[in-house]
């Protein structure tokens, strides 16, 4: 621990030697992408430190990635990754967290949603000494009152079930020192919920709270489906609770199924029985047909898990990464001007 902080020490003296990356999950952002660039470059170039901004293109069907491969090819600042494909956020962010070369790391995204004006704050934390930098939102304009409410209670539902505490209302938007994106390296798992495995690394971590702003353009890639998708897979990645859920919701049917059925017996012994029971039995059929399917899909999307992690797939592809290498810190001599080509198939 005293290494680092020796190092930012030494970064508060002489500032260019502090390298930051910046990460930018992009997926059909075409119309935001000059605005941020602009005001990601307006905040940077202002701060006096070595920068890079990592451009992940995660299969953009409206020219982003062209868009993106032009700027890496025009300013050594920035670094293009094209994925094969749509893999999604989670994918898209691990692609750019491996690839970026930073000391410190800010993950940010490409719809102006999350201030760049902020990084220097974030520095500022990093410097004082948190690992990790989170960025809480204050208020969240430009949302609807329901997925306000609904992001509240599955926060809520989720730090009680799971070990891990996941802070609510922080989305991405974060820094994470070297420490922390090695740590973050070494989780090798397919199915990514990237909050539950920020929070799992642990390291001391300080929240800083802001105002989301508005989408500047285009429209959110979410829709209810994928959020409860990505809600699903937060809580069935990060607990076994529904598990244990299920398994006590059956113990418990199953003792009023006995408890009922000595009932019946007892009422029939003593009062006989005029053939009815019709309702009951398909009552407590579809009860217990309703049980047992639950549990066996919660059973089965464990398994598709398993499945899906004992495969070892890649989390992503890359297809190219594209930066044009004008430094002298690389060569010693005149600047070169190279396009890094090449293609992995390993996360
Ligand atoms: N994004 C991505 N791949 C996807 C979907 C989204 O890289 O499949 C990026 C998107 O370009 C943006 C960030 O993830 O930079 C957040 O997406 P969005 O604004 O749609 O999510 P929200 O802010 O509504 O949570
Ligand atoms: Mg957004």
């Amino acid at each position: 621990m005293s290494a680092p902080s020796n190092n930012r020490q030494a970064d508060l003296q002489s500032p260019r030697q502090t390298h930051l990356s910046v990460v930018v999950p992009v997926y059909n952002e075409r119309p935001v992408l000059p605005l941020l660039l602009e005001r990601l470059q307006r905040v940077l170039s202002s701060l006096d430190i070595n920068y890079e901004l990592v451009m992940v293109d995660d299969g953009s069907r409206d020219g982003s990635g062209e868009y993106l491969v032009h700027l890496a090819l025009a300013s050594s600042t920035i670094k293009t990754i094209r994925l094969s494909r749509n893999f999604g956020k989670e994918a898209a962010l691990t692609a750019g967290i491996v690839e970026a070369s930073g000391d410190a790391i800010i993950i940010i995204d490409a719809d102006l949603q999350d201030p760049p004006e902020l990084i220097p704050d974030m520095l500022q934390a990093w410097r004082d000494g948190a690992e990790v930098v989170c960025m809480k939102r204050r208020t969240r304009a430009g949302e609807t009152t329901a997925k306000r409410i609904s992001a509240h209670l599955f926060y809520r539902l989720l730090n009680r079930i799971s070990a891990v505490d996941i802070p609510e209302d922080t989305g991405d938007f974060r820094l994470m020192s070297r420490q922390a994106v090695d740590a973050m390296n070494l989780l090798t798992e397919r199915n990514r919920y990237m909050k539950g495995l920020f929070a799992w690394i642990g390291l001391p971590t300080t929240i800083i709270e802001y105002d989301r702003a508005p989408r500047a353009a285009g429209s959110s890639k979410w829709n209810y489906f994928g959020l409860s998708k990505l809600a699903f897979e937060g809580i069935t990645s990060f607990s076994v609770a529904p598990l244990r859920l299920t398994m006590v919701a059956g113990v418990l049917t199953a003792l009023a199924g006995i408890l009922f059925g000595l009932w019946i017996v007892a009422k029939t012994l003593m009062l006989g029985e005029p053939v009815q029971g019709y309702p009951s039995i398909i009552a407590l059929m579809t009860i217990l047909g309703g049980v047992q399917l639950i549990s066996i899909g919660l059973v089965g999307e464990y398994v598709g898990k398993t499945y899906l992690e004992a495969k070892q797939r890649p989390v992503y592809l890359i297809r190219d990464i594209i930066q044009k290498q004008a430094s002298a810190r690389q060569s010693g001599q005149d600047a070169i001007t190279s396009i890094k080509k090449r293609k992995i198939n390993a996360a």
